[in-house]
Protein backbone atom coordinates (compact mmCIF):
# COMPACT_ATOMS: atom_id res chain seq x y z
CA UNK A 1 0.00 0.00 0.00
CA UNK A 2 1.26 3.27 -0.62
CA UNK A 3 1.86 5.86 1.97
CA UNK A 4 -0.73 8.44 2.84
CA UNK A 5 -0.22 12.02 2.03
CA UNK A 6 -2.87 14.84 3.28
CA UNK A 7 -2.52 18.04 1.35
CA UNK A 8 -4.23 20.87 3.30
CA UNK A 9 -3.72 24.02 0.88
CA UNK A 10 -6.76 26.56 -0.12
CA UNK A 11 -5.38 27.11 -3.94
CA UNK A 12 -7.18 24.20 -6.41
CA UNK A 13 -3.96 24.56 -8.63
CA UNK A 14 -1.58 23.82 -5.96
CA UNK A 15 -3.72 20.71 -4.74
CA UNK A 16 -3.75 19.45 -9.04
CA UNK A 17 0.16 20.24 -9.07
CA UNK A 18 0.34 17.97 -5.81
CA UNK A 19 -1.40 15.13 -7.61
CA UNK A 20 0.39 15.16 -10.78
CA UNK A 21 3.94 15.21 -8.40
CA UNK A 22 2.87 12.82 -6.25
CA UNK A 23 -0.09 10.61 -7.48
CA UNK A 24 1.40 7.63 -8.99
CA UNK A 25 3.56 7.03 -5.82
CA UNK A 26 1.84 8.19 -3.10
CA UNK A 27 -1.66 8.23 -1.78
CA UNK A 28 -2.93 11.54 -1.91
CA UNK A 29 -5.61 12.97 -0.46
CA UNK A 30 -6.70 17.02 -0.02
CA UNK A 31 -8.64 19.30 2.45
CA UNK A 32 -8.96 23.02 1.09
CA UNK A 33 -9.20 24.74 4.58
CA UNK A 34 -7.48 23.49 8.58
CA UNK A 35 -10.89 22.66 9.39
CA UNK A 36 -11.80 20.07 6.85
CA UNK A 37 -7.63 19.46 7.17
CA UNK A 38 -7.57 18.26 10.49
CA UNK A 39 -10.99 16.61 10.40
CA UNK A 40 -9.59 14.24 7.77
CA UNK A 41 -5.93 13.90 9.56
CA UNK A 42 -7.61 12.46 12.10
CA UNK A 43 -9.53 9.69 10.04
CA UNK A 44 -6.85 8.75 7.63
CA UNK A 45 -3.63 9.42 10.04
CA UNK A 46 -1.97 10.16 6.76
CA UNK A 47 2.14 9.17 6.74
CA UNK A 48 2.90 13.00 6.38
CA UNK A 49 0.90 16.10 5.90
CA UNK A 50 2.02 18.73 3.42
CA UNK A 51 1.26 22.51 4.56
CA UNK A 52 0.34 25.51 3.29
CA UNK A 53 0.98 28.04 5.33
CA UNK A 54 -1.02 31.19 3.67
CA UNK A 55 -4.63 29.94 4.20
CA UNK A 56 -7.84 32.09 5.05
CA UNK A 57 -8.96 31.77 8.35
CA UNK A 58 -6.60 29.23 10.09
CA UNK A 59 -3.30 29.41 8.98
CA UNK A 60 -0.33 26.66 8.63
CA UNK A 61 1.60 27.85 12.05
CA UNK A 62 -2.19 27.52 13.67
CA UNK A 63 -2.97 24.37 12.09
CA UNK A 64 0.45 22.64 12.80
CA UNK A 65 0.00 23.90 16.51
CA UNK A 66 -3.59 22.30 16.22
CA UNK A 67 -2.08 19.03 14.83
CA UNK A 68 0.68 19.15 17.81
CA UNK A 69 -1.63 19.56 20.52
CA UNK A 70 -3.34 16.22 19.75
CA UNK A 71 -1.63 13.15 20.34
CA UNK A 72 -3.23 11.22 17.66
CA UNK A 73 -1.85 13.51 15.56
CA UNK A 74 1.39 15.08 16.82
CA UNK A 75 4.03 11.96 15.36
CA UNK A 76 2.73 13.00 11.98
CA UNK A 77 5.68 15.13 10.38
CA UNK A 78 4.31 17.79 8.46
CA UNK A 79 5.89 19.47 5.55
CA UNK A 80 4.81 23.68 4.76
CA UNK A 81 4.38 24.98 1.38
CA UNK A 82 5.14 28.08 1.47
CA UNK A 83 5.35 30.99 -0.83
CA UNK A 84 7.68 32.91 1.63
CA UNK A 85 11.40 32.42 0.21
CA UNK A 86 13.56 34.35 2.96
CA UNK A 87 16.00 32.82 5.41
CA UNK A 88 13.57 34.05 8.60
CA UNK A 89 10.73 32.21 6.99
CA UNK A 90 12.92 29.17 6.70
CA UNK A 91 13.72 29.77 10.29
CA UNK A 92 9.93 30.09 11.56
CA UNK A 93 9.08 26.92 9.61
CA UNK A 94 11.16 24.77 11.12
CA UNK A 95 11.35 26.63 14.39
CA UNK A 96 7.50 25.88 14.54
CA UNK A 97 7.97 22.42 14.48
CA UNK A 98 7.65 21.78 11.01
CA UNK A 99 10.16 18.75 9.60
CA UNK A 100 11.00 20.41 6.57
CA UNK A 101 9.34 23.16 4.08
CA UNK A 102 9.11 23.15 -0.02
CA UNK A 103 8.68 26.63 -1.87
CA UNK A 104 5.88 27.55 -4.17
CA UNK A 105 5.83 26.88 -7.25
CA UNK A 106 7.94 23.61 -6.28
CA UNK A 107 9.84 21.52 -8.46
CA UNK A 108 8.19 17.88 -8.43
CA UNK A 109 11.59 15.59 -7.98
CA UNK A 110 12.47 17.95 -5.22
CA UNK A 111 9.05 17.63 -3.98
CA UNK A 112 9.10 13.79 -3.79
CA UNK A 113 12.49 13.55 -2.59
CA UNK A 114 11.39 15.93 0.44
CA UNK A 115 8.56 13.23 1.11
CA UNK A 116 9.77 10.24 0.61
CA UNK A 117 12.47 11.40 3.00
CA UNK A 118 10.49 12.29 5.75
CA UNK A 119 8.36 9.21 5.69
CA UNK A 120 11.14 6.81 5.28
CA UNK A 121 12.32 8.81 8.71
CA UNK A 122 9.36 8.23 10.48
CA UNK A 123 9.17 4.52 8.90
CA UNK A 124 12.72 3.81 10.92
CA UNK A 125 11.38 5.76 14.15
CA UNK A 126 8.65 3.49 14.59
CA UNK A 127 10.88 0.27 14.10
CA UNK A 128 13.03 1.53 16.77
CA UNK A 129 10.47 2.11 18.89
CA UNK A 130 8.67 -1.51 18.47
CA UNK A 131 12.55 -2.92 18.62
CA UNK A 132 12.81 -0.90 22.00
CA UNK A 133 10.26 -2.38 23.62
CA UNK A 134 10.37 -5.91 22.46
CA UNK A 135 12.77 -8.60 23.59
CA UNK A 136 14.69 -9.69 20.27
CA UNK A 137 15.38 -13.24 21.02
CA UNK A 138 11.15 -14.07 21.88
CA UNK A 139 9.58 -11.19 20.38
CA UNK A 140 7.81 -10.93 23.90
CA UNK A 141 7.85 -7.58 25.31
CA UNK A 142 11.02 -6.58 27.70
CA UNK A 143 11.09 -5.95 31.37
CA UNK A 144 10.90 -2.46 31.03
CA UNK A 145 7.70 -2.45 29.29
CA UNK A 146 6.32 -5.03 31.38
CA UNK A 147 6.91 -3.10 34.28
CA UNK A 148 5.63 0.38 33.20
CA UNK A 149 2.47 -1.91 32.13
CA UNK A 150 1.84 -3.31 35.90
CA UNK A 151 2.20 0.45 36.92
CA UNK A 152 -0.45 1.53 35.03
CA UNK A 153 -2.53 -2.06 35.55
CA UNK A 154 -2.17 -1.34 39.28
CA UNK A 155 -3.18 2.66 38.69
CA UNK A 156 -6.61 1.39 36.73
CA UNK A 157 -7.59 -1.63 38.82
CA UNK A 158 -7.43 0.11 42.18
CA UNK A 159 -9.50 3.42 40.64
CA UNK A 160 -11.89 0.24 39.57
CA UNK A 161 -11.26 -1.81 42.74
CA UNK A 162 -10.54 -4.83 40.74
CA UNK A 163 -7.95 -7.65 41.55
CA UNK A 164 -4.71 -7.48 39.67
CA UNK A 165 -3.21 -10.97 39.07
CA UNK A 166 0.87 -11.72 38.49
CA UNK A 167 2.07 -14.77 37.64
CA UNK A 168 6.02 -15.26 37.17
CA UNK A 169 7.49 -18.07 35.34
CA UNK A 170 10.60 -19.97 35.43
CA UNK A 171 12.24 -22.57 33.26
CA UNK A 172 13.09 -25.43 35.61
CA UNK A 173 17.05 -26.28 35.39
CA UNK A 174 17.19 -24.19 32.40
CA UNK A 175 21.60 -24.04 33.33
CA UNK A 176 21.42 -28.16 32.87
CA UNK A 177 19.77 -27.62 29.54
CA UNK A 178 22.29 -25.27 27.88
CA UNK A 179 25.06 -26.96 29.46
CA UNK A 180 23.29 -30.37 27.08
CA UNK A 181 22.17 -29.13 24.78
CA UNK A 182 24.23 -25.81 23.84
CA UNK A 183 23.47 -22.42 24.01
CA UNK A 184 21.79 -22.35 20.73
CA UNK A 185 19.52 -24.90 21.50
CA UNK A 186 18.94 -23.00 25.03
CA UNK A 187 17.82 -20.13 22.83
CA UNK A 188 15.46 -22.10 20.35
CA UNK A 189 14.06 -23.49 23.73
CA UNK A 190 13.41 -19.79 25.24
CA UNK A 191 11.42 -19.05 21.84
CA UNK A 192 9.24 -22.42 22.19
CA UNK A 193 8.78 -21.94 25.90
CA UNK A 194 7.65 -18.02 25.13
CA UNK A 195 5.16 -19.09 22.49
CA UNK A 196 3.56 -21.31 24.38
CA UNK A 197 2.93 -18.94 27.09
CA UNK A 198 1.61 -16.30 25.41
CA UNK A 199 -1.07 -18.17 23.66
CA UNK A 200 -2.34 -19.23 27.08
CA UNK A 201 -3.82 -15.56 27.90
CA UNK A 202 -6.26 -14.16 25.36
CA UNK A 203 -8.23 -10.86 26.98
CA UNK A 204 -7.37 -7.94 26.18
CA UNK A 205 -4.93 -6.31 28.69
CA UNK A 206 -3.43 -9.67 30.04
CA UNK A 207 0.56 -9.31 28.76
CA UNK A 208 3.31 -11.73 28.62
CA UNK A 209 6.73 -10.75 28.77
CA UNK A 210 10.27 -11.43 28.72
CA UNK A 211 11.94 -10.59 32.22
CA UNK A 212 15.50 -11.46 31.28
CA UNK A 213 17.42 -15.49 30.98
CA UNK A 214 14.64 -18.11 31.45
CA UNK A 215 12.19 -15.73 33.54
CA UNK A 216 8.53 -14.32 32.17
CA UNK A 217 6.04 -12.91 34.00
CA UNK A 218 2.27 -12.75 33.32
CA UNK A 219 -0.11 -9.67 34.03
CA UNK A 220 -3.94 -10.79 34.47
CA UNK A 221 -5.86 -7.39 35.09
CA UNK A 222 -9.35 -7.81 36.40
CA UNK A 223 -8.25 -11.55 37.61
CA UNK A 224 -8.75 -13.07 41.16
CA UNK A 225 -6.29 -15.05 42.45
CA UNK A 226 -8.50 -18.18 41.95
CA UNK A 227 -8.86 -17.50 37.85
CA UNK A 228 -5.04 -16.26 38.01
CA UNK A 229 -3.70 -19.88 39.17
CA UNK A 230 -6.20 -21.31 36.18
CA UNK A 231 -4.46 -19.89 33.65
CA UNK A 232 -0.40 -19.91 35.40
CA UNK A 233 -1.85 -24.03 35.27
CA UNK A 234 -2.49 -23.58 31.65
CA UNK A 235 0.86 -22.14 31.09
CA UNK A 236 2.26 -25.12 32.81
CA UNK A 237 0.66 -27.54 30.64
CA UNK A 238 1.79 -25.76 27.71
CA UNK A 239 5.01 -25.89 28.20
CA UNK A 240 5.05 -29.19 28.98
CA UNK A 241 2.86 -30.36 25.84
CA UNK A 242 5.78 -28.58 24.06
CA UNK A 243 7.73 -32.11 24.70
CA UNK A 244 11.31 -31.13 24.73
CA UNK A 245 13.52 -33.63 25.89
CA UNK A 246 15.46 -32.80 28.86
CA UNK A 247 17.76 -35.34 29.65
CA UNK A 248 19.40 -33.26 32.45
CA UNK A 249 16.40 -32.69 34.01
CA UNK A 250 15.55 -34.58 37.39
CA UNK A 251 12.32 -33.28 37.47
CA UNK A 252 11.05 -34.75 34.14
CA UNK A 253 12.44 -36.12 31.35
CA UNK A 254 10.40 -32.72 29.50
CA UNK A 255 11.40 -29.11 29.98
CA UNK A 256 9.09 -27.61 32.28
CA UNK A 257 8.60 -24.48 33.98
CA UNK A 258 7.79 -23.53 37.77
CA UNK A 259 4.94 -20.50 38.71
CA UNK A 260 4.25 -18.28 41.47
CA UNK A 261 1.00 -16.31 40.90
CA UNK A 262 -0.14 -13.33 43.22
CA UNK A 263 -2.97 -11.01 43.37
CA UNK A 264 -4.31 -8.22 44.76
CA UNK A 265 -6.99 -5.50 44.66
CA UNK A 266 -4.79 -2.74 45.03
CA UNK A 267 -5.32 0.22 47.26
CA UNK A 268 -3.06 3.01 48.78
CA UNK A 269 -1.41 1.09 51.29
CA UNK A 270 0.33 -0.80 48.74
CA UNK A 271 2.56 -1.19 45.76
CA UNK A 272 2.60 -2.88 42.52
CA UNK A 273 6.69 -3.93 43.64
CA UNK A 274 4.77 -6.06 46.79
CA UNK A 275 2.95 -7.99 44.30
CA UNK A 276 6.27 -8.77 41.82
CA UNK A 277 7.99 -9.74 45.34
CA UNK A 278 4.53 -11.82 46.31
CA UNK A 279 4.80 -13.70 43.35
CA UNK A 280 8.45 -14.28 43.64
CA UNK A 281 8.13 -15.72 47.00
CA UNK A 282 5.18 -18.28 45.25
CA UNK A 283 7.73 -19.01 42.58
CA UNK A 284 10.34 -19.63 45.13
CA UNK A 285 7.91 -22.04 47.09
CA UNK A 286 6.93 -24.07 43.55
CA UNK A 287 10.64 -24.20 43.17
CA UNK A 288 11.40 -26.03 46.84
CA UNK A 289 8.55 -27.92 46.25
CA UNK A 290 9.68 -30.07 43.34
CA UNK A 291 9.42 -27.50 40.32
CA UNK A 292 7.37 -28.15 37.71
CA UNK A 293 4.06 -26.77 39.52
CA UNK A 294 1.96 -23.81 40.46
CA UNK A 295 2.28 -21.93 43.49
CA UNK A 296 -0.02 -19.53 45.04
CA UNK A 297 0.39 -16.47 47.37
CA UNK A 298 -2.40 -16.99 49.91
CA UNK A 299 -3.54 -14.50 52.63
CA UNK A 300 -4.92 -16.99 56.12
CA UNK A 301 -7.09 -15.28 58.74
CA UNK A 302 -6.02 -16.63 62.19
CA UNK A 303 -6.79 -15.01 65.53
CA UNK A 304 -4.05 -12.59 65.77
CA UNK A 305 -4.22 -11.47 62.78
CA UNK A 306 -3.91 -11.55 59.02
CA UNK A 307 -0.79 -13.81 57.94
CA UNK A 308 0.35 -14.58 54.60
CA UNK A 309 1.30 -18.07 53.03
CA UNK A 310 1.90 -20.16 50.18
CA UNK A 311 -0.11 -22.88 48.61
CA UNK A 312 1.47 -24.97 45.88
CA UNK A 313 -0.19 -27.39 44.01
CA UNK A 314 1.87 -30.44 42.15
CA UNK A 315 1.19 -31.19 39.18
P1 LIG B 1 16.05 -23.66 38.47
O1 LIG B 1 15.34 -24.92 38.12
O2 LIG B 1 16.26 -23.54 39.94
O3 LIG B 1 15.38 -22.45 37.89
O4 LIG B 1 17.52 -23.77 37.84
P2 LIG B 1 18.07 -23.08 36.54
O5 LIG B 1 19.26 -23.86 36.08
O6 LIG B 1 16.99 -22.93 35.53
O7 LIG B 1 18.42 -21.64 37.06
P3 LIG B 1 19.71 -20.78 36.96
O8 LIG B 1 19.25 -19.40 37.30
O9 LIG B 1 20.82 -21.39 37.77
O10 LIG B 1 20.17 -20.83 35.44
C1 LIG B 1 19.59 -20.08 34.45
C2 LIG B 1 20.37 -20.31 33.18
O11 LIG B 1 19.76 -19.65 32.09
C3 LIG B 1 21.78 -19.82 33.25
C4 LIG B 1 21.99 -19.10 31.94
O12 LIG B 1 23.11 -19.62 31.28
C5 LIG B 1 20.76 -19.39 31.13
N1 LIG B 1 20.35 -18.29 30.28
C6 LIG B 1 20.01 -17.04 30.66
N2 LIG B 1 19.67 -16.30 29.59
C7 LIG B 1 19.79 -17.10 28.50
C8 LIG B 1 19.58 -16.91 27.09
O13 LIG B 1 19.21 -15.83 26.59
N3 LIG B 1 19.80 -17.97 26.26
C9 LIG B 1 20.21 -19.16 26.75
N4 LIG B 1 20.41 -20.16 25.89
N5 LIG B 1 20.42 -19.37 28.07
C10 LIG B 1 20.21 -18.36 28.93
MG1 LIG C 1 16.06 -18.13 36.86
MG1 LIG D 1 15.39 -21.59 36.04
Amino acid sequence: MPPVVLAIDDSPEILQALGRALGSEFDLRVATNAKDGLALALEIKPDLILLDIMMPEVDGYETLRRLQAHSALSDIPVIFLTALHGQEDEAKCLGAGARDFVGKPFNPCVLRARVTTQIRMKQQSEELHRLARLDHLTGLVNRRVFLESADMAWRICRRDKQPLSLVMVDVDHFKAYNDTYGHQQGDACLRAVAHALRYTVHRAGDMVARLGGEEFACLLPNTSLANAEVVAERMRAAVERLALPHMASSTDQVVTVSLGVSSMIPSGESNVERLLERADRALYQAKAKGRNRVSCQASFSFPLGLMEGVRTSAA
